[in-house]
């Protein structure tokens, strides 16, 4: 169920009407959108009596939603959710496109720092890579922990870049909230109830990747999961599912972008790297994302990827995310998006510059 505001309701009517919900022993999401608020109900088993809100001040009308989501919907909120970084113009959803790029792991300082500096010069404005990693084989390397993510807001300090990062469960989520600007959700815990819950009752931006094999509905119905705990800053991102195709890793499935964007108003952004698996197919399907309408893209990076300790296939040299970068600048325009302008770093050799110097703005075709 959903409640439509009047245009010109108040505040206070519009939290009047939240308590209210709250009263029945439901819970409420208001949703400010551009013309009306509307308030979201979640927590009912079935209909939801609508007598008593109906004639409360300032209530349009009560609106049953029939999707199995409903805070994710359209229905809900029909501007796109623009989810913004305070002292960055970066954002996800807004026309400035949204570039993450690093490695798939954290391996150690030197790597990280070297990384850091190529794709930030290149103009990524958020920096990823995984302290806690979900492998395949248990001998695998599985991250280096707390000590992944202190390197990462070293990156944070030195660069002005947002740190994205995968929280694996429960127990890493706690470090990862405390360490991360934007939290990762990978696409094997895409289903991970609990995890979904966990992150919905975090205080940071959740990038949610799409599970190997989920459908459209599922995919949506995980980020319902986040927004139903009160954490409505949600990015979608897909990253490729399995088909019988043999030359990727996974299928890039871009049509997903327009379709989420007609059901939903979160913003979602392309894995190119986990969905071809192969480095020579990562610009040119990146330039297909964006030519989609994709909201950004997030792209292995590594300056070794021959010796990098996971994912070295499908990581882009640094030279090659320059070019990358260059190519994507040229296309965004023809979509009405922007890039972020090439990041400047140092500015001057004698001091450190402040974030406020070294984040590069958000322009137009350089
Ligand atoms: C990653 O981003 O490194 C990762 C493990 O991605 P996914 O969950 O999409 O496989
Ligand atoms: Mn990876």
């Amino acid at each position: 169920m959903l409640v439509v505001m009047k245009a010109q309701a108040t505040e206070e009517q519009i939290s009047a009407v939240c308590q209210k919900i709250e009263e029945l022993g439901y819970r409420a999401h208001s949703m400010p959108g551009a013309q009306r608020t509307a308030i979201g109900i979640t927590g009912n088993r079935g209909e939801v009596e609508p007598g008593t809100l109906d004639e409360m001040p300032g209530v349009q009308e009560l609106i049953r939603v029939s999707k199995p989501y409903k805070l994710v919907s359209r229905d809900v909120k029909q501007e796109n959710t623009v989810i913004t970084f305070a002292g960055t113009d970066a954002t996800f959803g807004g026309p400035g496109l949204a570039v993450i790029a690093g490695p798939c792991a954290i391996e150690n300082r030197e790597q990280t720092m070297a990384v850091a500096e190529q794709v930030f010069r290149a103009g990524a404005q958020f920096f990823r890579g995984g302290a806690y990693k979900p492998r395949t084989s248990p001998y695998s390397f599985q991250g280096l922990g707390e000590q992944g993510l202190q390197i990462m807001a070293e990156v944070r300090d030195k660069f002005g870049m947002k740190i994205v990062t995968e929280a694996i469960d429960n127990e890493s989520m706690d470090l990862v909230e405390k360490y991360a600007d934007v939290i990762q959700i990978g696409a094997r815990n895409m289903q991970n109830f609990s995890l979904l819950k966990r992150a919905g009752r975090a205080r940071k931006p959740v990038l949610l990747k799409r599970g190997m094999s989920a459908t459209l509905e599922e995919f949506l119905m995980a980020a319902e999961y986040v927004m139903s705990e009160g954490n409505y800053k949600v990015i979608l991102c897909e990253r490729g599912v399995r088909t019988f195709a043999d030359h990727t890793r996974n299928t890039l499935d871009l049509s997903i972008v327009p379709a989420v964007q007609r059901l939903s108003h979160l913003p979602i952004v392309v894995d190119p790297s986990h969905g071809t698996g192969k480095r020579n197919k990562v610009t040119p399907l990146s330039r297909a994302a964006i030519a989609v309408g994709a909201d950004g893209l997030i792209v292995e990076v590594h300056h070794e990827p021959d010796r990098a300790m996971s994912d070295g296939i499908q990581s882009l040299y640094p030279e090659q995310f320059v070019e990358l970068m260059k190519q994507v600048r040229q296309i965004a325009p023809v979509v009405g998006r922007m890039v972020p302008a090439i990041g400047n770093y140092p500015r001057s050799s004698d001091a450190m510059p402040a974030h406020s110097d070294v984040r590069s703005a958000v322009s137009p075709l350089a």
